[in-house]
């Protein structure tokens, strides 16, 4: 479908759970979030159906996103049904890789194509430090499983912490030498207060080409981020600037969060539920959300948060 400023929304991030086996202090509060009850959560069967609706208003493309989806109970069925809805041509998944080993094969086998894995550090101490719990090593053996499951693509996010991860860039980076990954450098968004980053730790993607002098421009592939290799390098380095060079202009997606709020915009307040509704009042709530989706987020900078009025875990990233 085409929106209101002439854009082609054709891109579903669909966020299976608010809950997650880590408390990254970028996305989440230390305590974690409350459990929501079963009845303020998408069922199942309320989460394909509507997968089934955007797909009939032109969504061809799901990513599934949490929280942690890969916590989620009956992640393999909800992988399984929307990689099997008609119109539905490519389901990928944002994971954290610490289950990848028990999942990546099944992921595979019920339509995953490609990964996306989160570590942002290659730091045992700075890895339990940021995630609050989590450990270097479990993620490193996600990637492994990740790597040998057979995924058409695996690439690495890794959000740029100024005072925090500035100076691995260039090892971050020596991933695409050391296996066939893409490594993509997030800029950091402030997305709820408290988050323990003051306003320094906000450093813009051109950090990244400065430091790695050697970098070339690589084809686009017609995603977010603009991309480069390094010389020798089996994958890409991808650079994606929510901040200093927004790309609200491309954007082509639309975002269903775990409680069924459909969020037009990462970074607006604005929300259209899907709870409980019937299969044509849903495809009308996707219809209304495409239309409403706003040209672009004037307000966010590293100096002002984002208005999404939700932590990123109970967004989708
Ligand atoms: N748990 C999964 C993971 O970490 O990959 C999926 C959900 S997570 C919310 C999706 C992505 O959002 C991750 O790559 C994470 O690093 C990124 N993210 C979370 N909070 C962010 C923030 N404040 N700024 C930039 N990226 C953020
Ligand atoms: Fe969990 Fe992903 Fe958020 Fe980290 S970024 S707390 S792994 S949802």
């Amino acid at each position: 479908m085409i929106d209101g400023f002439g854009r082609k929304i054709n891109y579903l991030r669909l966020s299976v759970t608010e809950l997650c086996d880590l408390r990254c202090r970028y996305c989440m509060p230390e305590d974690g979030i409350c459990k929501k009850p079963h009845k303020d959560v998408l069922t199942e069967e309320e989460t394909i159906m509507a997968v089934t609706a955007a797909a009939s208003l032109g969504i061809s493309k799901v990513r599934i996103t949490g929280g942690e989806p890969l916590v989620k109970k009956n992640i393999l069925s909800i992988c399984e049904k929307t990689a099997s809805t008609q119109g539905i041509d490519e389901v990928c998944m944002t994971t954290n890789g610490i289950l990848l080993p028990k999942f990546a094969a099944d992921l595979k086998n019920a339509g995953i194509r490609r990964v996306n894995l989160s570590f942002d550090t290659l730091d045992e101490k700075k890895y339990a430090y940021i995630t609050r719990t989590g450990q270097l090593k479990a993620a490193l053996r996600g990637l492994d499983h990740a790597l040998s499951a057979g995924f058409e693509k695996v690439k690495i996010n890794v959000v740029l912490i100024g005072g925090f991860n500035d100076d691995e860039i260039p090892a971050l980076a020596g991933l695409t030498r050391k296996y066939p990954v893409d490594v993509r450098f997030i800029e950091l968004m402030p997305m709820y207060e408290g988050n323990g980053f003051d306003t320094s730790a906000y450093i813009p993607c051109s950090t990244v080409t400065d430091v790695l002098e050697d970098l070339v421009p690589a084809a686009h592939d017609g995603g977010v981020a603009r991309l480069y290799k390094l010389p020798g390098a089996m994958g890409n380095i991808g650079l994606i600037s929510p901040i200093s060079d927004h790309f609200c202009a491309a954007c082509n997606r639309i975002r269903l969060t775990a409680d069924g709020h459909i969020k037009p915009c990462l970074h607006s307040r604005d929300e259209f539920c899907v709870k409980g509704l019937s299969y044509e009042d849903m495809t009308e709530q996707f219809r209304r959300a495409i239309m409403s989706k706003p040209e672009m987020h004037c307000e966010l900078s590293s100096q002002s948060a984002s208005r999404a009025g939700r932590s990123m875990n109970k967004i989708g990233g």
